[in-house]
């Protein structure tokens, strides 16, 4: 995964459109159109409050030269006229995907298919967030609809979290995907598949192994003031967990190496 991303966006940009094109047959629309010689992105929204799109809009102001100059946006209901959906590089994948709704489902199959890295863009595609507390429907037509993560259907190769995702943070995974730069979305792409979804899963796999440093990240990176900080330690108000994960994949300490640290301990 890190060699392909690296080959898609890193090195000089006339090579990735390229490639795109070399790995599969390019439509009849494509071969009138000269090569482009950007990454291609796709966009879709599956289901979700619309939060991480608008926080992607958000950085308009500094992202327009990248979306313009420096990517081509190839497929997106609201920011593409192309109903066919194209070869991409990257599809950003937002929301979690609705079993019972057929074309979602059949959209984030063929995206899996026509992409080279998907990514669960926002907490709903990457966890199910809030989403997989909904029942579906409407309160005069109540039936029972699920919505998993995107990672339950097929396979994601990095993740962004959050309840939305932060602007900043959209801002700099771009960047960093065009440029290559594997140390800033490691942690993305270990957590392409994460199923922590919840303050509880910050008490069991930090608290209780007595590993949290009280940092205070975790309370940060909780977009709904469920964490508060006593006395040193994090304290959940389940009350106002929406189940977003973002505090467990923020935290330092959950990326320990418990592993490699017992190995090299002999324990
Ligand atoms: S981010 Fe982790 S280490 Fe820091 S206070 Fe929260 S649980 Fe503790
Ligand atoms: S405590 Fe906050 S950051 Fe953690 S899962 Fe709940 S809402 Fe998300």
């Amino acid at each position: 995964m890190f060699s392909k991303i690296k080959e898609i966006f890193g090195g000089e940009a006339e090579g990735n459109g390229q490639k795109a094109t070399k790995t599969a047959p390019a439509s009849p629309k494509a071969e009138s159109k000269p090569a482009s010689t950007k990454p291609r992105i796709g966009y879709i929204h599956l289901s979700g409050c619309t939060g991480d799109g608008i926080s992607l809009t958000e950085n308009y102001d500094i992202l327009a030269t990248l979306l313009t100059d420096m990517v081509d946006i190839v497929y997106g209901q609201t920011l593409v006229d192309e109903w066919d959906m194209p070869e991409m590089d990257l599809c950003l994948i937002e929301g979690s995907v609705c079993l019972q709704d057929e074309h979602s489902v059949k959209e984030l199959l063929k995206a899996r298919e026509k992409s080279a890295l998907i990514c669960a863009f926002g907490s709903c595609a990457m966890n199910g967030c809030f989403t997989t507390y909904a029942r579906g429907g409407q309160q005069a037509q109540p039936k029972h609809e699920s919505f998993p993560p995107i990672s339950s259907l097929v396979k994601v190769d990095l993740a962004l979290p959050g309840c939305p995702v932060a602007p900043e943070m959209i801002a700099k995974a771009v960047v960093a995907l065009i440029n290559g730069d594997m140390d800033y979305l490691q942690p993305a792409l270990d957590i392409a598949a994460c199923d922590t979804a919840c303050g509880c899963d910050l008490l069991n796999g930090v608290m209780n192994k007595a590993l949290c440093t009280g940092c205070g990240t975790c309370g940060l990176a909780c977009q709904t003031r469920a964490i508060e900080m006593i006395q040193g330690r994090p304290h959940i108000d389940t009350d106002r967990c929406i189940k977003c994960g973002s505090c467990y994949v923020s935290c330092p300490r959950s990326w320990l190496p418990e592993t490699q640290i017992k190995k090299e301990l002999n324990l």
